[in-house]
């Protein structure tokens, strides 16, 4: 075939991003005929495959592993036709005009009618020295993940958020010490949250700190957290042997940064109850929306209803008979490229 007149596939909906909100609006899309073509990641299945147990998700009575909840989603998207790209999205160029949308993965570009954000959320870093290198290496983002590494160990827990008193309370069944640091002498966590933590009698509070830096000791592995106090500077060594930091998360939506409105901190803004953005065409769920419930069945929940939106954006706009197939650009420009440099 002459490459100038090679064309691209036109996809219904495109799912960017693999939590259970794009697994169940994959299930809903694909059961809606709607074939989806789902951007799910190089590391699939969102911040669930860093948990253990999952007790609160309805139907499994004796709990589940995060991990096989993540593979059963995708397994039920898969039954039902979703294609997976086990890749990461590299740019999305979205329509301001109701137009065709464009997701690329590295070179290749999917054209899609509609899309749905799904990228999830991931834990917001300190960024400072340290925390990179020792990550895995004493410096946790999830005690579910790894609290049972540090039985009788000493624990500090960075944060004063909900999160921070939730994972230090969980703590405090497995170290032998759990330390609080806390950047302000108020917590903005809930008070039940606070009374609870303060009812634990090897759990304690140090306040107002920021972290320095993560030092390792001989085997390479984290021993101390230098803390600087807030007001005065005045330096202060923690002896630790494990460090969870708990400062809360941020939407995964720098693909989309700029393209679809989105609030001061980056979550994607949709419209009432619903998951439509601001573009047409462009609906998001889950965690890169939601910084309050932030809950599996929750976020699944969003998913189906973006599907819905989904489906229903199509139906109403029954695609212009001779638009099966889209020109692709580049491949256009390549092939006039490729013609000028033969007849030179
Ligand atoms: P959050 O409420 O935003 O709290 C983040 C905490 O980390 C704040 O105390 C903040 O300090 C601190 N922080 C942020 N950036 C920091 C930095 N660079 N250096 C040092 N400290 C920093 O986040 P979250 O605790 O993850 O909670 C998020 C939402 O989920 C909340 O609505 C929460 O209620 C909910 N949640 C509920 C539960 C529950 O009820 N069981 C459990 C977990 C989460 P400042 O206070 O000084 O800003």
């Amino acid at each position: 075939m002459n490459k100038a007149i090679e064309q691209q596939k036109i996809e219904d909906v495109v799912i960017v991003g693999s939590g259970p909100a794009g697994y169940t609006a994959a299930l809903y899309a694909s059961r809606a005929d709607l074939k989806p073509l789902m951007i799910e990641g190089f590391l699939w299945g969102g911040l669930l495959q860093e948990t253990t147990d999952v007790e609160n998700y309805p139907g499994f009575p004796e709990g589940i592993q995060g991990p096989e909840l993540m593979q059963k989603m995708r397994d039920q998207a898969e039954r039902f036709g979703t294609r997976f790209i086990t890749d990461n999205a590299t740019k999305v160029e979205l329509s301001h005009d109701g137009g065709l949308h464009r997701v690329y993965v590295g070179d290749d570009v999917h054209v899609a009618r509609t899309v749905i954000l799904s990228m999830g959320a991931k834990h917001r870093k300190l960024g400072v020295p340290g925390e990179e290198e020792l990550s895995a290496r004493g410096i946790s983002f999830c005690a579910t993940c790894d609290a049972a590494f540090f039985r009788d160990r000493r624990i500090a827990v960075i944060g004063g958020g909900d999160s921070a008193m939730e994972e230090a309370i969980f703590l405090s069944k497995f170290g032998s010490s759990v330390t609080v640091v806390h950047r302000r002498d108020e917590f903005r966590a809930s008070q039940i949250m606070i009374d609870r933590a303060r009812e634990i009698e090897h759990l304690d509070f140090l306040t107002p700190y920021t972290v320095e830096r993560f030092e390792a000791g001989e085997h390479g592995a984290l021993s101390k957290v230098v803390l600087a106090h807030a007001e005065t500077g005045e330096q202060k060594e923690l002896e630790v042997d494990g460090v969870f930091i708990a400062i809360g998360h941020e939407p995964s939506s720098e693909l989309v940064q700029g393209q679809v409105e989105t609030d001061e901190n980056g979550y994607v803004l949709t419209a009432g109850k619903s998951t439509r953005t601001n573009l047409e065409g462009v609906f998001a769920a889950g965690d890169v929306v939601d910084h309050i419930y932030r809950q599996a069945v929750t976020a699944a929940g969003s998913g189906t209803q973006a599907a819905l939106d989904a489906e229903w954006y199509l139906r109403d706009r029954p695609p212009d008979p001779n638009e099966h197939w889209a020109a692709d650009p580049a491949k256009i420009e390549a092939a006039a490229e490729e013609a000028a440099a033969r007849s030179a």
